[in-house]
């Protein structure tokens, strides 16, 4: 047996082992998938042919040959309608009523040429030529079959062409794959006809069907799951591991061979190691990917429950604010006499329930407050005013307050600073808080400072004591709605920790912005902003 002949077998016996296995792997794997039956069904066919190729090799006399020949031609038959349809399926075109119908027309004449396949008019015989002792004769229809053959291998090619061009993405490369492998089945396997026509040109491209068939199955199967970078690297890895194994049956003596089949041996090991990182990459990026949608979910529920918050709240302030101000009216009422004059015991029980009130009032404000900065629909009213007497007369308010505790409000004015442009109600609110805050806030100390400076174009106002302080742990959520630090723990004073939060609020509607700072526990604290003077 010389080496022509001995490469027509051997090609055929890997083209049935490559096959079959490709189609076990199907079977075993993914036979849920549309795609992937018919892939089975594709590389059967395939499978057919290689072993009816093979054992019509083998065989040692005209009537063998001749009867695997045939069985050949079955697998023939069916691997180009097989793929045909299979393309179909992958484009996802076979159940629109133009392809069923060609399909049918198709499977007509791959019917007849089965049925055919047995008597002469398809295959009349066997003679002998170069390589080959038994190669069969055409019958008349044998280059009917043939047309279909190109026919189904053509067209499935214009069809993968078409959708490349609408494609986008890993699709593409699969599509690629596909052409690829078609383009190397259709160079290879074209090399067993022209014999059948006297011509000499020996069937030396059937190895190529291997490698359509893997491609084809890769590229179907796999792409799915991963993408370009890891098919990059495993087509890569893939290619220059072939180049080692021809390399190895090139070999002139045994050790250059061993030192071969060791190259290649780490060269595989390399390329899985590659592949497998390439993959893992990919893999994590997946994972970030999906974490990322999860929060952005997450997210959005969070701010429609915070929506939903707001709104709930602003209605049930609305609803409380009108009964307070009615009781508010009553209690003074009361105690001016109008329902008869009231016991000293009366009027300081009435006291009582006025400060209450006073405090629910505070809060159902500070609620208001909350839901119309929330909901956008705070108004502010831009103006220059005079930031100086504003401070003073804010200081006034709370001095009454101050005085009751024995505190001490230093306030020096700064004539240097004329006009602010700013919401005076707003600006007002935020150092009413600040000095408010100091006050409750100061434990046994005595002095709260107030300053105004100017910074360059901006205008800093400070409200320091000598209070509780606080550690860096709190000054961080300070500015947080309901927030309320842990200084304040076993004190006894009241609070919702909405204030500071208003504060920062309506300081940054006017560009500038807020801060709390302290030593430490116990070591006092400043609070202050700054302004735009001009605002832009
Ligand atoms: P409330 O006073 O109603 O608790 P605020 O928003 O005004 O709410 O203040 C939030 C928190 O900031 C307070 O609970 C307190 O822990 C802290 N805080 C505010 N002002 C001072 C201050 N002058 N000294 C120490 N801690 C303060």
């Amino acid at each position: 047996m010389n080496t022509e002949i001995w490469y027509f077998p051997v090609s055929a016996l890997i083209n049935a082992v490559t096959s079959t296995f490709l189609g076990f792997y199907l079977v075993f794997t993914s036979l849920k998938k549309r795609v992937a039956r018919y892939l089975l069904y594709f590389c059967f066919a395939v499978a057919a042919w290689s072993y009816g190729y093979f054992m019509w090799q083998m065989a040692d006399n005209a009537t063998d040959a001749l009867f695997w020949v045939r069985i050949l031609m079955i697998g023939a038959i069916f691997t180009s309608i097989s793929y045909f349809h299979l393309v179909l399926v992958f484009i996802n075109i076979d159940k629109e009523r133009f392809y069923r119908i060609l399909l049918i027309i198709f499977y007509f004449f791959s019917f007849l040429w089965l049925f055919l396949d047995f008597t002469p008019y398809f295959v009349v015989g066997v003679e002998t030529l170069s390589y080959f002792n038994y190669w069969p004769i055409a019958g008349p229809f044998y280059t009917p079959y043939l047309i279909a053959f190109f026919t189904h291998v053509i067209y499935a090619s214009i069809l993968l062409l078409k959708y490349y061009r609408k494609i986008h993405g890993i699709v593409k490369i699969q599509t690629v794959l596909l052409l690829l492998g078609l383009s190397m089945a259709f160079v290879g396997g074209s090399t067993n006809y022209p014999l059948w026509y006297g011509i000499d040109i020996a069937p030396w491209g059937n190895s190529l069907v291997s490698i359509y068939v893997i491609l084809t199955v890769y590229a179907m199967m796999k792409y799915k799951f991963m993408d370009m970078k890891v098919i990059m690297a495993e087509l890569f890895a893939g290619l220059v591991s072939i180049i080692f194994l021809v390399e190895i049956f090139f070999s002139r003596s045994i050790s250059e061979s061993i030192l071969r089949v060791l190259a290649l041996t780490f060269v595989i090991l390399f390329s899985m190691m590659l592949v497998r990182s390439v993959r893992r990459e990919i893999r994590g990026k997946e994972e970030i990917t999906d974490l990322a949608h999860s929060l952005e979910k997450a997210n959005l529920k969070l701010k429609e429950l915070d929506r939903q918050k707001t709104d709930f709240l602003s209605i049930a302030a609305h609803q409380l604010r009108t009964p307070l101000s009615i009781m508010k009216g009553y209690i003074e009422l009361i105690e001016d006499g109008a329902f008869g004059k009231p016991t000293k015991g009366i009027v300081k029980t009435l006291d009582e329930m006025d400060e209450s009130n006073e405090r629910l009032v505070k809060l159902v404000d500070e609620f208001l407050d909350i839901t119309r900065i929330e909901q956008g629909r705070t108004k502010f009213d831009f103006a220059a005013h005079d930031m100086n007497k504003m401070i003073t007369n804010t200081i006034k308010e709370l001095q009454e307050k101050a005085d009751i505790k024995g505190q001490k409000i230093l306030w020096k004015l700064n004539p240097a600073i004329k006009n602010v442009y700013m919401d005076d109600d707003k600006i007002r609110h935020v150092i009413f808080n600040f000095i408010d805050n100091s006050t409750k806030y100061s434990g046994e100390s005595k002095k709260i400072w107030v300053s105004l400076e100017k910074e360059k174009d901006h205008v800093v106002v400070k409200v320091k004591d000598e209070g509780i302080g606080f550690d860096k742990q709190d000054e961080v959520n300070f500015f947080q709605k309901f927030y309320r630090g842990n200084n304040v723990k076993g004190t006894n004073v009241n609070g919702t920790g909405l204030g500071l939060y208003v504060c920062r609020r309506f300081i940054e509607a006017h560009q500038g912005e807020v801060w709390g700072k302290s030593e430490g526990l116990g070591q006092g604290s400043e609070f202050g902003f700054w302004l735009p003077v001009k605002r832009a």
